[in-house]
This record gives C-alpha cells, sequence and structure tokens, in this order.
C-alpha cells in the first residue's frame, strides 16, 4: 500500500497508430498525464476538456478497459496492470464503477431495467434470493431518489433520460464502490434535470463517501461541483487545481479560452467550442456563488443539444 490514496494516475499515456499504411505514425491519445485522490477524503474530481482532448481514453485506462502505453494506475497502491485473475479484477470492478453518457446506449432497449440491478446484485453481492436481489436494488434505487416499486418492469424507452441515468447510477451502486468514473454523464439529459443529476453526485460524495471523476465539457457543472479539476488539451493537463481557484483565474490561456466560450454539446453529444458567450460573461462578472443552481442551468440552456429534446 502507498500512503493514503485511493487513486494514483501517473504519467499516463496512450498512444495510437494514426495514418495509413505508409508513413505510419503514432499519436498520444493522452499524454503524461499525473494526479492523486486521496483514500481519506472522498471528492468530486472533474476532468474538463472539449472534444477530443483524450477524457474518454483517460476514463477507460483508469476503468481497466483499455491498457495505458506507458505509466501506471495504482488503485489503493495496486497496479492495475497486476489484475490478472477473474477475482482480482471482479474485486477491482466492484470498486470502481462506470456510469457512460447515454442512459440509452447503456442499456438494452429490449431488456427491462430493474434485471440490470438485480443481476448486478447477484454478480456483485453474492445475493441468492431474490428477496435479497430485490432489497439490494431497491437500496440502490432509494440512493439515487427512486424506488424498485417505480422502474419495477419498465423498459428503458418508458423512462425519461433523467431517470434513465439516475438507474444507471444505481446499478452502478450497488456493488458499494468507493470510485465512480462518469463519463460525461449530464450531457445526453435535459437541461433542467442536469442540476439535480450533479448534484446527487455531491449527495453520494458526502452520504456515502464514495469519490467521483466527473468528465465533462461543461464548465458550469464543474464549477458547482467538483472540488478539484484537471483541464485537458490534445491529451495533455493544461491546468490542474481547486476548481474554484482554477476557474475563477485560469492562468493558461487555453482555460481562459474555455471560460470565455461556452463549452457545450453539440446534436450529436461531442463537446464543440462555440466561440465567446455574452451570458458566460455574464454569469461570471455577476453573482456567482449566490445562486449557482440558476446560473449553471442558464449556461446549460444555451446549448443547441436542448432544442430538440
Ligand atoms: P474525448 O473523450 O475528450 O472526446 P477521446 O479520448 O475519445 O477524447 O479521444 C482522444 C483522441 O484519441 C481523439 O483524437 C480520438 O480520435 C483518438 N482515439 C480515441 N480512441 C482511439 C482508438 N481506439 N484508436 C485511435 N484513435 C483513438
Ligand atoms: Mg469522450
Amino acid at each position: 500500500m502507498t500512503g493514503g490514496s485511493l487513486l494514483e494516475v501517473d504519467h499516463l499515456t496512450k498512444s495510437y497508430a494514426r495514418g495509413g499504411v505508409f508513413g505510419r505514425q503514432s499519436f498520444d491519445a493522452v499524454r503524461d498525464v499525473s494526479f492523486s485522490l486521496p483514500a481519506e477524503r472522498p471528492e468530486v474530481f472533474a476532468i474538463i476538456g472539449e472534444s477530443g482532448s483524450g477524457k474518454t481514453t483517460l476514463a477507460r485506462m483508469i476503468l481497466n478497459m483499455i491498457t495505458p502505453t506507458a505509466g501506471s494506475i495504482r488503485f489503493r497502491g495496486g497496479e492495475l496492470t497486476a489484475l490478472r485473475s477473474r477475482s482480482d479484477r471482479l474485486a477491482f470492478m466492484k470498486q470502481v464503477q462506470p456510469i457512460f453518457q447515454n442512459p440509452f446506449e447503456a442499456f438494452n432497449p429490449l431488456k427491462r431495467v430493474d434485471r440490470y440491478l438485480l443481476i448486478s446484485a447477484r454478480n456483485f453481492l453474492g445475493a441468492k434470493s431474490r428477496t435479497e436481489r430485490e432489497r439490494a436494488a431497491d437500496g440502490a434505487l432509494n440512493k439515487v431518489g427512486l424506488s424498485l416499486a417505480e422502474i419495477r418492469r419498465r423498459f428503458p424507452h418508458e423512462l425519461s433520460g433523467g431517470q434513465l441515468q439516475r438507474v444507471a447510477i444505481a446499478r452502478a451502486l450497488i456493488s458499494e464502490p468507493s470510485l465512480l468514473v462518469a463519463d460525461e454523464p449530464v450531457s445526453m439529459v435535459d437541461a433542467s434535470l442536469r442540476m439535480s443529476i450533479v448534484n446527487l453526485f455531491r449527495t453520494l460524495r458526502d452520504d456515502l463517501g464514495v469519490s467521483i471523476i466527473y468528465i465533462t465539457h461543461d464548465l458550469a457543472t464543474a464549477y458547482y461541483i467538483s472540488d478539484r479539476i484537471i483541464i485537458m488539451r490534445k491529451g495533455e493537463v493544461v491546468e490542474s487545481g481547486p476548481a474554484r481557484s482554477v476557474l475563477d483565474k485560469p492562468k493558461h490561456p487555453y482555460s481562459q479560452l474555455l471560460k470565455d466560450s461556452l463549452l457545450s454539446p453539440d446534436p450529436s453529444g461531442k463537446g464543440v467550442l462555440t466561440g465567446t458567450s455574452p451570458a458566460v460573461r455574464q454569469v461570471r462578472a455577476g453573482t456567482h456563488g449566490s445562486e449557482p443552481e440558476t446560473q449553471a442551468l442558464r449556461l446549460n440552456e444555451r446549448s443547441p443539444h436542448e432544442a430538440e429534446r
């Protein structure tokens, strides 16, 4: 065990080949990224960056879904590359759970959503009886403001995007993880529900002691809920520190550009810089801190994505 870290990401790089058979080159989707999360104090840690900055690649390495080209990841002191046996991998998966961007893709449209929770309860908790599994599912749903009775026998399309993302979070909570890795978890969720979901992350941090890696291109929600942030550009971290101080006074020109611009989801769900936004400056110039919820919502309302939902 290394002293007191939940997660240590150390000089992490992921390279991919780019180009054809001839003149094949390699480029770094993630380059030399380091950060750590403390074990003793749960945090909401935001990874911010526009589309293509390497956020998902970083998340997939942390989730042990892809292997780094260089560098290391330690969870509670243990190297991820050393997780070889099935039982070690299962133990890791119990502790580190993913939440994906689009809940409608995360659930099979032909399967009832309660099944996912009951199966997780069986696989992760070894809950043998139906009653045990139902109790675990209901308990996890209660933590996200739902109940088993509400979603029983429902298909994904019978729930709203916000409800379904809550079910996905409940499913992730079944195994009582200590880290959630949420990759743009609210970019497909209706603006009016976004704050309630990101607020839920804070509640989970405070009530359950879960640390959360919150990946986003939405500065407003990151500002509002995160303890610390890193800002990524083209695979590299350009700035890091406490969320408020970094976003109040960004030092790197790219962070300043981000702050002055509106990073919003386009209809395909990718973060694109949509240019200078007077709304952002208005919010910043105004009274942030007094009404963060409304401010964040106002920012989000400018997203072109909202129009079609
Ligand atoms: P983000 O999540 O910030 O949008 P990604 O991590 O998805 O960024 O992608 C970062 C860069 O790496 C992009 O240029 C993307 O095209 C590239 N990339 C991601 N996955 C692969 C892959 N499996 N093979 C080749 N290139 C990839
Ligand atoms: Mg991504």
